[in-house]
């Protein structure tokens, strides 16, 4: 024994139940974060109090004031006591918590807040011949006393944390902090465009400063999210988003996605909900990637705003203090949908791209004339825009370049359909690369190598679909050693990898044996890709990697296989390209997200020289 164990503590102390205050305060470290995380408590509690206005107000970041008024159906004057104590709650009786309708269910927020900082709850309860006000300070409640108030709730919190200097030092700049908040409220507001949102920033006193502003959108659900997206994401997502509407199984996919020519930097433009509730989950995040993986490359992003609905049964919310994390019942269901869904949809767009490049196209092509107002251009509406990528896909068939009609006189028949078509009749070839095609309204300005990178692509993958992909057997079959539950699952899976090139026995003991991997991939590491697939297994119930690999593969053939720049083109070879394009889907973008082609329409053509 040690001699010198200090371990045994003589101070120790008996164990005790702590008061209420020292319990709130630690319920707070975990649910307040920050001001933005109060925002989103309190706005949270407007929600669910049927508010159809509500005001957000800051200062200095939110670190002196934070104030959230709203119309909602308010406190009676004798519960505003209970509204504060820990664990009370109006929205469950606590029976049954997998079946949760409101934001909120905890009973921990406002009594969280009350031991941070200074809070004042105004409210007036719906029918109430007056309203009624409470403060609690610390922890400390004061009395309920009667208040002006012609309806609704204002809370109002200020210092918080100022009697926790530890947390205040942990908060950042005034700037950054009020971000946060305008991330927050911009993400309640999608969850809920049907409801108007102000956002201020009060700092130095008076009406403040208008940091936001939605208003109460009508309409249906998508008519209303399209509106409030275009005043939070702008109008260019809202002409660049394919609309998504998905179901199985229970579980329902809708919202908003943006074509793959439309992606961003960053991952800053992913909002996910589930069941209206803001979440950051990682499992929708990779299934989103997934579905893109095809089109972006690792460094572009996605932008979407996608809503997962569900009975509350297949869905557990209450797994994180500020439930900001879900837990699906059937994790592989839910990522098998978005990412079926958000293929339906990419493919549907078929050679759709980005309008924002035409858009910027003309921006380019502007007149620079100094002092020339007259020539100052509007820009395409976006309905217009919109309905010119609305036209019927085409019947034809993809034709290779040497089985087209070599005759010039059916040729020229043949160019007058071709002008009806989405893509035109090829013109003339510049630089050796860029095809200018004719459109009925029209011009087409395609990039050639890249539009004939992704034909190439394709057809990879879909000979790869209808022929599998051959094996390649292992020297030394590989011998790799997991669990019981690993080795069950992938057994489960063989059948579906076996097609993929990937050959996996039983190996007796706790092994698997792979046998043989897709001859495409060349030499694998076969036991990391396999124990990679059985994480994913694990944590998904289904697996891509291996699919995954084999079609960054295909790409990067694809891109070798392609007509490079500087190769020049029969008008045929032309024409011929562009109706491919026309019939393969996802033909608008290149394997890394830039588009193929953008369009010009006469009216914009006329717009650049001033004649309309
Ligand atoms: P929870 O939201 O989990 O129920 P809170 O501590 O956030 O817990 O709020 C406690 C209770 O106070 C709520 O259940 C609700 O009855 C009431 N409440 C809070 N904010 C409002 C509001 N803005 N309007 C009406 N009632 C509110
Ligand atoms: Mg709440």
């Amino acid at each position: 024994m040690n001699a010198h164990n200090h371990n045994i503590p003589e101070g120790r102390r008996p164990i005790r139940q702590l008061d209420d205050a020292a319990a709130n305060r630690i319920a707070a470290g975990e649910v307040v974060e920050r001001p933005a995380s109060a925002i989103k408590e309190l706005v949270e509690n407007a929600l669910d109090a049927g508010a159809s206005r509500i005001d957000v107000a800051y200062a200095d970041g939110g670190k002196t004031l934070l104030r959230v008024t709203d119309d909602g159906h308010g406190i009676p004057a004798d519960e505003l006591p209970l509204a504060l104590s820990r664990h009370a709650t109006s929205k469950i009786d606590g029976s049954d918590l997998l079946n949760i309708h409101s934001f909120g269910f905890r009973g921990e927020a406002l009594p969280s807040l009350g031991a941070v900082g200074r809070l004042t709850i105004t409210s007036r309860f719906d029918g109430a011949r007056e309203g009624a006000r409470i403060t609690v300070n610390g922890g400390v409640l004061g009395p309920v006393e009667p208040a002006a108030l012609t309806k609704g709730t204002v809370v109002e919190l200020r210092n918080l944390f100022h009697a926790t200097p530890a947390r205040l030092k942990f908060l950042r700049t005034d700037r950054a902090e009020a971000g946060a908040i305008a991330d927050v409220v911009k993400r309640l507001a999608m969850a809920e465009p049907h409801v108007g949102f102000t956002l201020r920033d009060v700092s130095g006193g008076g009406e403040g400063k208008v940091k936001f502003r939605a208003d109460p959108e009508t309409g249906d659900m998508f008519d209303a999210l399209q509106g409030r997206l275009r005043t939070i994401l702008g109008p260019d997502f809202t002409a660049n988003a394919m609309r998504i509407d998905a179901e199985r199984e229970g579980y329902r996919l809708s919202g908003y996605a943006a074509l793959p020519t439309y992606s961003r930097g960053a991952a800053v433009a992913q909002f996910f909900f589930v069941n209206g509730r803001p979440v950051r989950d990682k499992l929708l995040i990779g299934a989103l990637r997934g579905a893109y993986s095809d089109f972006l490359s690792r460094d572009r992003h996605p932008a979407v705003a996608l809503f997962v609905s569900c009975d509350p049964e297949l869905v557990d919310v209450n797994v994180h203090p500020a439930k900001a994390e879900v837990r699906f019942r059937e994790p592989g269901l839910a990522r098998g949908l978005v990412v079926s869904a958000l293929k339906h949809a990419l493919a549907e767009a078929g050679h759709r791209a980005s309008s924002t490049v035409a858009d910027a196209t003309l921006g380019a092509m502007r007149p620079q004339m100094p002092h020339a107002p007259v020539y100052q251009m509007d820009r395409p509406s976006q309905s217009a825009l919109r309905s010119s990528y609305q036209l019927q896909q085409p019947t034809y068939e993809p034709q290779g370049f040497a089985e087209f009609p070599p005759s010039g006189r059916v040729e020229e028949v043949i160019e007058q359909d071709f002008e009806d078509l989405p893509l035109g009749a090829a013109r003339a070839q510049l630089h050796e690369n860029y095809i200018v095609a004719q459109t009925r309204d029209g011009m087409i300005l395609v990039d050639a190598h890249a539009a004939h990178e992704r034909l190439n692509y394709e057809r990879l993958k879909s000979r790869m679909a209808d022929n599998g992909v051959p094996a390649q057997a292992l020297l030394i079959p590989e011998i790799v050693e997991m669990s019981p539950d690993d080795i069950a699952r992938l057994l489960a899976a063989a059948p579906d990898l076996a097609p993929l090139g990937l050959t996996i026995e039983p190996f007796g003991g706790n092994a698997v044996c792979v046998r043989e991997t897709p001859a495409i991939l060349g030499e694998v590491d076969a036991a990391g890709m396999i124990r990679d697939i059985a994480d994913e297994l694990a944590d998904l119930g289904q697996t891509q990697t291996v699919k995954d690999r084999i079609e960054a593969i295909l790409s990067r053939i694809a891109c070798h296989g392609s007509i490079r720049t500087g190769r020049r083109m029969s008008a045929p070879e032309m024409n011929a390209l562009l109706r491919e394009m026309e019939a393969t889907p996802y033909s608008g973008q290149c394997n890394h997200g830039r588009p193929t082609y953008v369009e010009l329409k006469m009216t914009d053509i006329e717009r650049l020289f001033g004649r309309s």
